[in-house]
């Protein structure tokens, strides 16, 4: 009798070792799922540049880059807008997760709230088998069904403990009480700092959710490199965008000189002058922008003369850099006009509309 609780009490004692060892980076894993998930929602419907559109987003960017007013930064994000816009939602996601203290709290709240679904679901086992007159390995199949909406358990790992005597549930409860708790103590759990993988881990994925619902067409304009406003990125029909830039964002010069063209898509289009296309080689009247074949072919470009001051206002703060750059000049054809040395930082963060 003796002999038989002890190699019973064994037998838990191994089940339960075993099953947990095999279970902490699932458990491990539901918490930081859960958490990631509590994060994006919590941003996108507190974070004013996260919780619009990619239009809101864009507008925030833009004033991000006027605050900052940093050339390298503006080149980034002309250059390589998508790369631009991840790093923006990174930063935004790098403060969130800056407060340790309130991401540990969310960590153990949501590890609490899986310990609960974990002890619930292992007493169901054990019922079942003790009504069932069953094994460990109905209790296992048991328990890696019904936790499965919380987290993935490979039943196959566990084949080697499903001949164990769990007749003993009283105890099994016990070891699974005991074990909980070291899964608790794990040190993902205990310390959140910067320098936690988990945690690397985390932002990444954060950013990974909310750049994803964000995302949109990356097509420029092949004049002004102006992003299209699509929300869709495989979109039919033509790529837009509510406003255009200077061709010479596009680094677009006039034939044979060094100078730049500074007009804008809205009234080139309308113009009588040609471009030359990057592909063919061809002269094609801007009326008729479309015949130059891919990429122009593919844009609408409305003749509406609008402008935005913003890009105006970025020509004259940093010509001598984007002169430098590109290795054409704001001169002759080019020249920039006096009233845009009139438009100030102000009106053009006021004429973007957005606040934190
Ligand atoms: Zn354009
Ligand atoms: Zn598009």
């Amino acid at each position: 009798m003796f002999q038989n609780y002890c190699k019973g009490a064994n037998s838990v004692r191994i089940f339960s070792e075993f099953l947990f060892k095999n279970i902490l980076p699932a458990v491990e894993e539901a918490i930081y799922n859960k958490t990631k998930v509590q994060i994006a929602d919590n941003m996108k419907c507190n974070n004013p540049a996260i919780s619009g559109n990619r239009c809101n987003l864009e507008n925030h960017i833009l004033r991000h880059l006027a605050i900052q007013e940093e050339f390298k930064s503006y080149t980034e994000y002309i250059h390589n807008p998508k790369l631009y816009f991840q790093s923006f939602i990174g930063e935004h996601v790098e403060t969130f997760c800056g407060n340790y203290k309130e991401l540990q709290v969310m960590l153990r709240e949501n590890l609490k709230e899986i310990k609960l679904h974990i002890v619930h679901t292992s007493k169901e086992a054990s019922e079942e088998v003790n009504l069932k007159n069953g094994d460990a390995s109905m209790w296992l199949d048991h328990f890696c069904t019904n936790l499965g909406d919380h987290m993935v358990i490979n039943r196959q790992s566990l084949t080697s403990i499903q001949d164990e005597d769990i007749s003993d549930t009283e105890f099994l409860k016990d070891m699974i009480a005991k074990y909980l708790e070291e899964v608790v103590k794990s040190e993902n759990m205990e310390k959140v700092d910067a320098s936690s993988q988990h945690l690397c881990l985390l932002k990444q994925k954060i950013t990974e959710i909310l750049f994803k619902q964000l995302e949109g067409c990356w097509a420029q304009c092949p004049f002004c490199k102006a992003i299209c406003t699509n929300t869709m990125s495989n979109h039919t029909g033509d790529h837009r965008v509510q406003f255009h830039r200077s061709s010479a964002l596009g680094r677009w010069s006039y034939y044979k000189t060094d100078e730049f063209s500074n007009n804008f898509c809205t009234s080139m289009v309308s113009s009588d002058s040609s471009f030359r296309s990057c592909a063919s080689g061809n002269w094609i009247p801007f009326k008729s922008y479309r015949d130059g074949g891919d990429p122009y072919d593919k844009w609408s470009i409305t003749a509406d003369g609008s402008t935005q001051g913003y890009w105006k206002w970025f020509i004259c703060r940093f010509q001598k850099e984007w002169e430098d750059r590109c290795g054409y000049k704001f001169k002759g054809e080019g020249v920039i006009p006096d009233s845009w040395r009139k438009i100030t930082k102000e009106s053009v963060l006021e004429e973007l509309n957005v606040r934190d």
